[in-house]
């Protein structure tokens, strides 16, 4: 960890707003570093400054909290790419990485912890044997590698969740557990997700709330009644994806000709930077405490709710001089009004 940080995440929080940035994985795969399929991240090992460029480029358009590329980086899913040797390596590799960047700027580092497959409510006590197993060993390496505190993301399961938030807390690190919202309104395992938020507070999670599988649109109804029903700190990352009444996951959305565009057909249903920038300005309102963006994430849109949240950022040097375009100038000014009235509603 950097001496010249100083401030935890839970100070930071007191004081405002704190912004992530999530969606390594997709982004990398894009790239043409990750598998899609497996979506195991080996370009840790593989392309490690692949993974730095990435960390960088959030870290200039305004994130505060650099993620170790460990999701997927556990004992299930490397055995699916016949990687289980380079476990350690690839999990330690990951928050060394993460820490080099964030000394960059006075970042903090966040180890990674996600859902596993692993976890069986029908056979909660052997499964969870098992996947605390897969948390204990990760997050053993990370705090040896130096961690501020922990996300645990993309729970399915609230079982599992409470298992990731227990060995966090055996840790004594502040940790963050978002819940994936796939379904219309239940966890996997049968809890409302306001209801689920509430439980993970009441357990001594410190910060609680959602990440991925909704847009914006989808996204803002749940966690405003998420924030209304629990007293700690409220997360909200969401897809850049239009979700909507009908489609209310980016796993549910569908082509013109029917077909399901998640995960490799996702393109036209990508948000506009000013669509995302109107969601940091709403999740603001409605009192998120930390702002980021998950799968589908790039650092446009990250600079951007950076700018909505009123920063000025690294990456805002480059940020859209659109008046200074010969002919483009004042078309795009009138987009920018009116997403500005949108923010103020
Ligand atoms: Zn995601």
């Amino acid at each position: 960890m950097s001496e010249t940080k100083t401030r935890g995440i839970l100070e930071r929080l007191r004081s405002g707003i704190v912004q992530g940035a999530e969606g390594y994985v997709f982004e990398l795969e894009r790239r043409g570093y990750i598998k899609a399929g497996p979506y195991v991240p080996e370009v840790v090992l593989d392309f490690p400054e692949a993974v730095k460029e990435l960390h960088q480029e959030f870290l200039r358009a305004g994130s505060e909290v650099m993620v170790a590329l460990t999701y997927y980086a556990h004992r299930e899913k490397l055995k699916d790419v016949s990687r289980e040797n380079d476990l350690e390596r690839m999990n330690r590799q990951a928050v060394r990485l993460a820490n080099e960047v964030a000394r960059e700027g006075d970042a903090l580092v966040a180890g990674n912890i996600c859902n596993t497959w692993a976890y069986d409510p029908g056979n909660a006590k052997e499964s969870s044997r098992v996947v605390r197993a897969m948390y204990e060993e990760q997050l053993a390496w990370a705090v040896e590698e130096g961690i501020d505190f922990v996300i645990s993301e993309t729970n399915d399961y609230l079982g599992e969740a409470l298992i990731a938030l227990e060995v966090i807390k055996q840790l004594k690190l502040p940790a963050m557990v978002t819940l994936a919202s796939v379904q219309q309104s239940q966890t996997r395992d049968g809890y409302d997700y306001v209801e689920a938020c509430k439980i993970l507070a009441d357990h001594g999670a410190d910060i609680v709330g959602l990440n991925c599988d909704r847009g914006p649109e989808t996204m803002l109804p749940l966690i405003e009644k998420i924030r209304a029903e629990v007293s700690c700190y409220v997360a909200a990352q969401p897809v850049p994806y239009k979700t909507s009444a009908r489609y209310q996951t980016f796993e549910s959305l569908r082509t013109d000709s029917g077909e399901q565009a998640f995960p490799l057909m996702l393109e036209p249903f990508l948000c506009s930077r000013f669509e995302m920038a109107a969601f940091a300005r709403k999740a603001q309102a409605i009192g998120v405490n930390y702002i980021g963006i998950c799968c589908g994430g790039a650092p446009h849109y990250v600079r951007a709710m950076a700018e909505a949240l009123g920063r000025t950022v690294a990456a805002s040097k480059y940020s859209p001089a659109m008046e200074l375009h010969p002919v483009l100038g004042s078309l795009v000014e009138e987009k920018h009004k009116e997403f500005l009235v949108d923010w103020k509603s």
